[in-house]
């Protein structure tokens, strides 16, 4: 009932946002420099803007979530805040002994203007950066762009900082995995080992947002890709960025400065994009595809032989996103569902024009980037649709509407398993597709008259 104010009739906006479905550049940033080991984010703002990001993650991954604050008052927001910066770095290497600093800005600290590269320099030339150590930092400014946006900044960052070439001869494969979970990023390198190729996963946030309970607080988790190998991604023969809009500038910047090859694929959701992954990694290294994997995907496919009763033609609402809606919209195109209405809250042209391809055959397909759930529910409510995934916001939605809901994207904050269980690969297709399957069959168990209640399904 929260959302039963949302009209039929749609008027066209460009200056007002309703239920946004992103949210804002820090909270990327932050998320991405959880991927380096031994690195602190920092939040070049107020004290607010840091809590709410680290709230954001902490809701979403049920985990601790560090990070530090320049901890503007009203002077820093009168002046800007570069005694507060050098002052933090300071303290942080003093306090909490980490290898590197990753700075983002916030709304506050851009509009006031200042120049963190200029201050990481100052405080190099002042002797506030230990030997070894390292501070970095990305331009976070919330009102363009998105939490992806910020994720790729920070990515970039790091290439701009930390990327090194030695010159001896590799066959390493550099993999910037976009915004996806831990669970994601462990099973990439799970699968790059099983084809035995040396890989390069950065950012990296698996072992550090997805921690074993073991009654043992630790600052800085065993995860994240080190330094050292860091300092190697010039060498590798190739760097396959998985979404463009969360990796394809970082892998841009670092093709740059050390000439790696680029390679933009989707994430790996669903069988055709797992498909490219795979064949790109066999094509770029050498390396067969094992058995295993074929062995999966036909698990994959077969269980789509099996059960698409029950998926052909059903409308499909999505909203998150673009790296990871385009290669699900192709999923469900594959088995036979029509996603019909697809809305992201980042700008950028690209995801439209992949829409418009992967939804050629669905001519009452409705996609848009830079709008919101507002308009989603309008759609809705003018034809409705049979399920409806993203993330938790949509909840209101599907409770309203009365629509079968998959929670799936960021932020969850009201289900589990996300950050345990892979989504990309043939596995994480799988899973994807009992999670589908499941949503569809209760609701059809839910509204079945009496004499139609089946056993067997
Ligand atoms: S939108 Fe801007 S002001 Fe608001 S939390 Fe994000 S960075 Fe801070």
């Amino acid at each position: 009932m929260l959302l039963r104010h949302t009209p039929k009739e749609i008027t066209e906006r460009t200056a007002l946002t309703v239920n946004p479905a992103k949210t804002c550049q820090p909270v990327g940033a932050m998320y991405a420099a959880f991927g380096l080991k031994n690195c602190l984010p920092h939040s070049h703002g107020s004290q607010g803007c840091c809590a709410y990001h680290r709230s954001a993650l902490t809701r979403h991954y049920k985990e601790p979530v560090m990070a530090t604050s320049s901890s503007f008052t009203e002077g820093a927001s009168v002046f800007g805040g570069q005694s507060n910066l050098l002052e933090a770095i300071q303290n942080i290497f003093t306090l909490y002994k980490p290898d590197v600093i990753a700075v983002h800005t916030t709304c506050l600290s851009e509009t006031i203007g200042d120049d963190i590269g200029q201050i990481i320099g100052r405080a190099k030339e002042d002797g506030k950066i230990p030997p070894g150590k390292f501070v970095i930092h990305a331009n976070t400014p919330s009102y363009i762009g998105s939490h992806v946006t910020g994720y790729s900044n920070m990515v970039k960052g790091m290439v701009k900082y930390l990327s090194g070439k030695t010159g001896e001869a590799s066959r390493m494969v550099n993999i910037i995995p976009g915004w996806c979970e831990p669970s994601d990023m462990r099973e990439i390198r799970r699968m790059t080992a099983e084809m035995g190729i040396d890989a390069i996963v950065f950012p990296d946030t698996s072992d550090v947002l997805d921690t074993p309970l073991t009654g043992r607080y630790e600052m800085f988790p065993k995860g994240g890709v080190t330094l050292d190998r860091l300092a190697r991604t010039g060498d590798s023969v190739a760097t396959l960025a998985l979404g463009s809009t969360g990796s394809q500038a970082a892998a841009e910047e670092l093709d740059s400065r050390h000439k790696v090859k680029v390679e933009v694929l989707d994430i790996p959701y669903g069988i055709r994009s797992t498909d490219r992954f795979v064949q790109t990694l066999s094509e770029v290294t050498g390396r067969p595809v094992p058995v295993s994997f074929t062995d999966q995907r036909g698990r994959a496919v077969d269980l789509v032989s099996d059960m698409e009763a029950y998926m052909t033609g059903k409308r499909v609402a999505l909203f998150g996103d673009p790296d990871q809606l385009i290669p699900l919209s192709e999923l469900l195109v594959d088995i036979g569902m029509r996603p019909v209405y697809v809305v992201t809250g980042t700008p950028g042209k690209a995801f439209e024009e992949r829409m418009k391809l992967i939804l050629k055959d669905i001519p009452e397909a409705m996609y848009r980037s830079s709008a919101d759930m507002f308009l989603l529910h309008q759609w809705i409510k003018n034809q409705k649709v049979d399920l409806l995934i993203g993330n938790t916001y949509g909840k209101y939605i599907a409770r309203d509407e009365d629509i079968p809901f998959l929670r799936f994207g960021f932020p969850i904050l009201d289900r589990v398993g996300h950050s345990y269980l892979p989504s990309v690969g043939y596995a994480g297709t799988l899973r994807f597709l009992e999670r589908i399957l499941n949503a569809l069959m209760d609701r059809q168990d839910r509204d079945a008259l009496e004499e139609k209640f089946e056993l067997v399904m």
